[in-house]
């Protein structure tokens, strides 16, 4: 699987560092917490990065609970394994493996060359083989053979990700009465998008059968009670719940959020810790970007931009700098060889265009960066420059905020297309897809009066103490316990399931 660095879960593990927080209230209630995502964080890890995973560490050591999902490894006897399972203080880790197939069709082909671009708006990417789709929902009806044994009554059971939707259907079609919950990390696209993918019916109706659906933002949370009314026969009931095809559920927005906490400690120790990171001390002006290098965070429309200001406000020539990390990501998929060579040869033509022998406008780093690096590096930028064509939150943005110094923060240019936007209203917010306006924003934030930057940032910051992660996880686990299990409904419908 991908070599990315983060703990997101669908993605490897990295080291973390411990909570801040004292642990959830919700889950210390009667009933486990089982968490099922593709990938499982290393729990085992002394220090964590991942504010994700240091939040559902919390909940599921206070409920004694599980986190169950596949170890990364590929196995050609991966079929006939039964789970490892590691009992981790006061929590327990199930992984299964995957046959090389398996991984091919479910993760690489499905997961990341169907759904992952038509969820980000980008059906021009996407490849649905139906050969892929039926490795998927056999993959996840394995992942439900191999957890159900594990279940005890009156488990919640909370499921991540679009590579797990059908993963509710398999469980209660094997007899699971516990409460299912899923949340889904991507955008949830307009209806006419999601409904171009061949197996949208079975998808949308395994969606049904979760008792609780959360997503990032009201707007994907609207597009699907609007995919469910328009194409499922579905009908939006009183607040939040929707029903279709005989099933109910909770549909509604929990914003994710950050260890706001622990990064504002991350990025004051570190930057406690010493001189500047060397290259940046000087008087050049830093703006910094920080992504995976992925064809939806709009890095070309960014480097576009950055060349843009250079030409059209030579006063910021040598006088800035674009730092941009983009961490490896997917690399065995072919689209994202591409973007790679054309964020390099972008890198290469504005370099070679604008820079001197003493100024080299773009620095540019294809390699993962540990979190105690970037918050300093977030702190000592005067922009952070976030322009995602589509993201379900961007962690990024609300990284960069919690890193400033409050007394001279830095100002955050933000994509109206990421998640975040919804919250991070007092960034600059721009089209990534308009370079002028993009460039002017750029021009604005480096020249913000630092009064305007002080009164935006303290508004921003306010918003990312208040909604941080323990907040995500405890407002989704508080509406999963006031749910109610719904039986499978098994004369319902359901395109192309057994
Ligand atoms: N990240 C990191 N090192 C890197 C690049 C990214 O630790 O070199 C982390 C970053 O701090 C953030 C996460 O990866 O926590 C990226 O999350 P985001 O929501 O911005 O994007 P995603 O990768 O989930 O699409």
């Amino acid at each position: 699987m991908s070599n990315v660095t983060k703990v997101e879960l669908g993605m490897p593990a990295k080291p973390m560092r411990p909570a801040n927080n004292g642990g959830p209230e919700i889950a210390q209630k009667p009933g486990r917490l089982v968490v099922v995502s593709n990938r499982v964080a290393d729990v085992t890890a002394k220090t964590q990065t991942g504010g994700l995973a240091v939040a559902l560490g919390d909940a599921l050591r206070a409920s004694r609970g599980l986190w169950f999902g596949a170890s990364g490894q590929t196995s050609v006897n991966a079929l006939k394994s039964p789970p490892k399972i590691d009992t981790i203080g006061e929590m327990t880790r199930a992984t299964i493996d995957l046959t090389p197939e398996e991984e091919e069709g479910y993760y690489y082909g499905y997961s990341n060359r169907c759904l992952w671009p038509a969820f980000h708006y980008r059906l021009d990417l996407a490849r649905c083989k139906e050969s892929d789709a039926e490795i998927y929902f056999n993959v996840n009806a394995r992942f439900a053979d191999a957890l159900m044994p594990l279940l005890l009554p009156g488990d919640m059971v909370w499921v991540h990700d679009y590579h797990l939707i059908p993963f509710a259907e398999e469980l209660k079609r094997r007899g699971c009465a516990s409460r299912i919950g899923f949340f889904l990390h991507t955008p949830f696209p307009s209806p006419e998008i999601f409904a171009a993918v061949p197996q949208q019916k079975r998808l949308g109706n395994a969606l049904m059968t979760y008792d609780v659906v959360g997503f990032q933002t009201s707007a994907d949370r609207d597009n699907f009670a609007r995919y469910v009314t328009t194409f499922l026969d579905g009908e939006r009931l009183d607040g939040d719940r929707l029903t279709a095809q005989g099933q109910t559920t909770q549909a509604s927005a929990f914003p994710i959020g950050i260890d706001a906490a622990g990064f504002v400690r991350l990025a004051q120790t570190e930057s406690a810790k010493g001189p500047l990171l060397p290259f940046l001390a000087d008087d050049v002006k830093t703006i910094i970007g920080v992504d995976r290098l992925d064809y939806t965070k709009g890095l070309p429309e960014r480097l576009r931009a950055f060349e843009k200001l250079l030409e059209i406000y030579p006063q910021h020539r040598r006088q800035v700098r674009l730092v941009q990390i983009a961490a490896p990501t997917r690399e065995e998929l072919p689209v994202y060889q591409e973007i790679r060579e054309e964020v390099e040869r972008l890198v290469g033509r504005i370099n070679g265009r604008f820079g001197d022998l003493s100024w080299q406008p773009v620095t540019y780093l294809h390699r993962p960066v540990p979190q105690e690096i970037l918050a300093r590096l977030y702190r000592e930028s005067a922009v952070g420059l976030v322009t995602p064509l589509r993201d379900g939150m961007n962690l990024v943005a609300k990284e960069y905020i919690a890193a400033q110094a409050p007394e001279d923060p830095g100002v955050l240019v933000l994509s109206r297309f990421a998640g975040a936007a919804e919250q991070l209203r007092e960034a600059l917010l721009i089209n990534p897809h308009d370079t002028n306006e993009m460039a002017r924003a750029l021009d604005r934030a480096l020249t913000m009066p630092r009064q305007e930057r002080w009164a935006r940032h303290n508004r921003l910051m306010q918003r990312i103490e208040t909604y941080d992660v323990a907040n995500w996880r405890d407002s989704f686990l508080q509406t999963f316990a006031e749910s109610e299990s719904q039986p499978l409904n098994l004369f319902a419908q359901r395109p192309g399931a057994a």
